[in-house]
C-alpha cells in the first residue's frame, strides 16, 4: 500500500445514527464515534446484497470502522461488528426508543466534537434496550444525561428564579429558566409545567445515583408523565427542530396502549 494512502487511513469505534442512499448503490452514514464525535461517512456499494460492510452498518449497530480520509466525506474501508443489538429488531417499542436516542444525539451534538462519556452512555442504553429492559427509565436517564453533557443542566435543587432552596411541595419546571420554579416565581413563566414531589425526587435521583440505580426506582404514573413531559419538552425546545421519532413513539403508544399517555 503506498504511503499516501496509508497516511489517510484511520479507525474508530462508532454507532450508526442514520443513513441515506447515494447514487446507484452507495450510502452515506451519520455515525457517532468515540474518538471524533458525530460525522458522516460514505460507504461505496453498501446497498449491493453481497456487501458485508453495508450489512454491518445497520442502523443503531456498534462497529469498529476503518476509514480513508476523503476530499469531502471520509470513505469506509471496512467494518467490524462490535454489538449488533439484535434484540432491538425484535421489539418495536425498544427499537422506537433506540431511534429516538439516536435522533437526540444527532440533534444535540456538534460535528466532530467527541464526548467519550456520552458515547459510552449511548452504547450502554442501546444494550439495555436490546436486552429488553423497560425503555422508559433508560430513555429518561439518557435525556437527562444528554442535557447535562450539552451544558443545559436543569436547576433541580434551588428555584431557578429566586435561587432559594426548593421545598417539598408541587413546584413547576420552566424551559425558559432552565429549572424548577418555586410557587411564588411561577408567575414569571406561565408555561411552567407542574412537577409533583415524587417527580422532583426522581429527577434528583437521576442526578445523584446514575443509570443502574435509577432503572430500579418506582414512580407513580402521574409523576412519570410529568418527568417525561419536562425532559422531552426541554429537549424539543433546545433541538430547535421537530424530533420526528417522538411523533413515532407517540403514535405507537396510541396503537399498542402501553399505559403511558403521550406527553
Ligand atoms: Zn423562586
Amino acid at each position: 500500500m503506498p504511503d499516501s494512502i496509508r497516511n489517510r487511513l484511520y479507525s474508530t469505534e462508532a454507532i450508526v445514527l442514520a443513513r441515506r442512499n447515494l447514487g446507484e448503490s452507495d450510502r452515506i452514514y451519520d455515525i457517532y464515534s468515540v474518538r471524533y464525535g458525530k460525522f458522516s461517512v460514505i460507504a461505496k456499494r453498501a446497498r449491493r446484497p453481497d456487501n458485508r460492510d453495508g450489512r454491518s452498518l445497520d442502523l443503531l449497530s456498534r462497529v469498529l470502522i476503518h476509514l480513508y480520509r476523503g476530499r469531502n466525506l471520509d470513505i469506509v474501508k471496512s467494518v467490524e461488528p462490535v454489538a449488533t443489538h439484535d434484540g432491538l429488531r425484535a421489539d418495536l417499542d425498544a427499537y422506537g426508543h433506540a431511534c429516538y436516542l439516536a435522533e437526540l444525539v444527532r440533534a444535540m451534538t456538534e460535528d466532530r466534537q467527541p464526548n467519550e462519556q456520552l458515547y459510552a452512555l449511548l452504547a450502554q442504553c442501546l444494550t439495555l434496550l436490546s436486552e429488553g429492559v423497560d425503555p422508559w427509565p433508560v430513555t429518561r436517564y439518557f435525556e437527562y444525561a444528554l442535557l447535562d453533557a450539552s451544558g443545559f443542566q436543569a436547576q433541580l435543587y434551588a428555584c431557578a428564579h429566586c435561587r432559594l432552596p426548593l421545598s417539598a411541595q408541587v413546584n413547576a419546571f420552566s424551559v425558559r429558566e432552565s429549572g424548577i420554579l418555586c410557587p411564588k416565581c411561577q408567575l414569571h413563566d406561565p408555561g411552567a409545567a407542574p412537577l409533583s414531589v415524587n417527580a422532583q425526587k426522581y429527577l434528583r435521583a437521576m442526578d445523584r445515583e446514575g443509570l443502574r440505580r435509577t432503572i430500579g426506582l418506582q414512580l407513580d404514573e402521574a409523576s412519570r408523565n410529568q418527568v417525561q413531559h419536562m425532559l422531552t419538552n426541554y429537549l424539543q425546545h433546545l433541538a430547535e427542530r421537530p424530533l420526528a421519532s417522538l411523533g413515532v413513539l407517540r403514535s405507537m403508544r396510541g396503537k399498542v396502549g402501553t399505559g403511558v399517555p403521550a406527553p
